[in-house]
């Protein structure tokens, strides 16, 4: 073997434990999305066969490339902003869209699951962070999307829950509150319009950065990526 094979593999084996050591850090229960953006199949490959089966991916090109090159029990999660134009390309293939942003892209999403007769499970993303660049809804368009007579006109599309991105901050008590209202919305949204579906069940929250916060503020769904991927 080639220095370069030896170092290559070296590498994988990292990445692979990288990931175990933090499944034992998961609570049972708590889903782990593997944040495979900008990561090359190899890569993948070699979490899958180290048992992983959920990745994240936020670029539609990105996911729609990588796709048919891994196997088929992959749950591809769709986790960056989506255009409404790439609605298409993702609704055959992703398992479950966690930024559903505006009622507009809601409806998109239904269409096109519509021509493929193929439900797609959504999470509707809610702003909770102080940065303005951060995508998501704020209570009043959810309340108002939900409340609206074309919603339960989409039967394409399955809401399982919600999402949200923390402010990047070093202030570990700020991102426990903005963890904690998305706690509240989700609550106060499965009490209000989703009693009757067992699917809405999803709160989907934690990166590298703040997950252990995340699950001690009731995340069921993480979305990791540095920290499985960084080489040391
Ligand atoms: C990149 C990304 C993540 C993962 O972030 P890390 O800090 O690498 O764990 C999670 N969620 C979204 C929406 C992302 O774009």
């Amino acid at each position: 073997m080639t220095n370069f094979v030896l170092h290559k593999a070296w590498k994988l084996m990292i990445i692979q434990m990288n990931l175990q050591n933090l499944i034992h850090e998961i609570p049972t229960g708590v889903k782990l999305v593997a944040v495979s953006k900008t990561q090359p199949v190899q890569t993948i490959r070699a979490l899958y066969d180290s048992g992983q089966r959920m990745f994240g991916e936020n670029k539609v090109q990105e996911l729609v490339a990588k796709q048919p090159q891994l196997p088929g029990d992959i749950e591809w999660h769709f986790i960056g902003h989506l255009q409404r134009n790439k609605v298409k390309f993702i609704a055959p293939v992703t398992s479950l869209i966690h930024s559903i942003d505006s009622f507009k892209l809601l409806k998109d999403v239904n269409k096109e699951a519509e021509k493929i007769c193929r439900k797609v499970n959504c999470l509707l993303q809610f702003h909770i962070a102080s940065e303005e660049t951060k995508f998501g809804l704020d209570w009043e368009e959810a309340v108002s999307m939900l409340a609206s007579p074309e919603y339960p006109e989409l039967k394409f599309v399955n809401i399982c829950g919600v999402m949200g991105m923390a402010t990047f901050t070093e202030n570990q008590e700020r991102v426990r509150q903005e963890f904690s209202h998305l706690h509240t919305v989700f609550q106060r949204l499965k009490e209000t319009y989703f009693k009757e579906s067992p699917d809405f069940k999803e709160l989907s929250m934690g990166m590298t950065n703040d997950y252990l916060v995340a699950i001690e503020e009731g995340s069921t769904m993480l979305r990791i990526g540095s920290m499985i991927f960084r080489p040391g």
